[in-house]
């Protein structure tokens, strides 16, 4: 079973809100009868012994947010559920992850974004969603992170790559039959602006010449490995046009169930 999780939280975004809106939208465009429940191989995301709605959190503000990100999390894993989140900023991750690593001692993350979010610290806010990727490994909670689609690196985030041992695959030198190979469970971030704006105009940072819907999808597919977990994040409903944004939300949502669920 898989629990799907609202997380509305925007208060770690370091330049425009708008995100807190973006979990019921991905979940109207998901149940749309534009569609079906299909995902590519096979598998029904409508079916209810397989998939669960488990609707908006209510979080409190400031720190208690995120211990009660993880405590939510927690309760889903203890109850044998997987978990697919959508945010909210990339800040959910870290309190995600911390919930995961309780479970799952030899954990990797693949994460998809135009920016590697290493920032040792951005604007004095270590949970700021230019962050947490730092946080998650200066913890050790994983073993392995693998980003896609980065196109942003400069000085600073280029050292936190190293000191890390983080697995980078710039947008640059990104190969379309790509297929990555992981021992151990593997939790899959999807921070929509991996995803060029022409293909996700809904989100905050634009940062062209990034991956295509179909590309990202082909990586789930070619994927070795059990994926456990996973979110969907800075979708920015304020920014989108026409609701095509959410649209490929909900369809990487499919994708991602489908995957966990094969
Ligand atoms: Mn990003
Ligand atoms: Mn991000």
């Amino acid at each position: 079973m898989v629990s799907i999780l609202g997380i509305p939280l925007e208060d770690n975004s370091s330049f425009l809100k708008g995100s807190v809106k973006a979990p019921p939208l991905i979940m109207d465009a998901f149940h749309s009868d534009a569609s079906n429940m299909f995902a590519e191989n096979g598998i029904n995301c409508g079916d209810g012994s397989l998939v669960t709605d488990l609707g908006n959190m209510r979080l409190p503000t400031g720190k208690a947010a995120m211990d009660s990100i993880q405590k939510a999390v927690c309760k889903e894993l203890d109850h044998n559920h997987k978990v697919v989140s959508l945010g909210g900023d990339h800040s959910i991750t870290f309190p995600i992850i911390q919930a995961y690593s309780q479970s799952y001692s030899d954990l990797n993350i693949l994460h998809f974004d135009a920016h590697p979010d290493l920032y040792d610290n951005f604007e004095n806010n270590p949970y700021s969603h230019a962050s947490p990727f730092v946080r998650i490994m200066e913890k050790g909670l994983v073993k392995r992170l693998v980003q896609v689609g980065i196109r942003t690196l400069n000085d600073h985030q280029k050292a936190q790559v190293k000191r890390f041992g983080v697995e980078v695959i710039e947008m640059k030198d990104f190969d379309s039959s790509l297929s990555l190979t992981f021992d151990g469970p593997v939790y899959i971030s999807i921070d929509l602006d991996g995803l060029d704006p022409a293909f996700a105009p809904g989100v905050s940072h634009h940062e062209p010449g990034g991956l295509s819907t179909r590309k990202i999808i082909n990586i789930f597919h070619q994927l070795n490995g059990k994926v456990v977990g996973g979110d969907i994040v800075e979708y920015n409903p304020d920014r989108d046009i026409n609701g095509v944004t959410a649209v490929v939300a909900a369809k990487l949502l499919k994708e991602l169930l489908g995957k966990m669920l094969s």
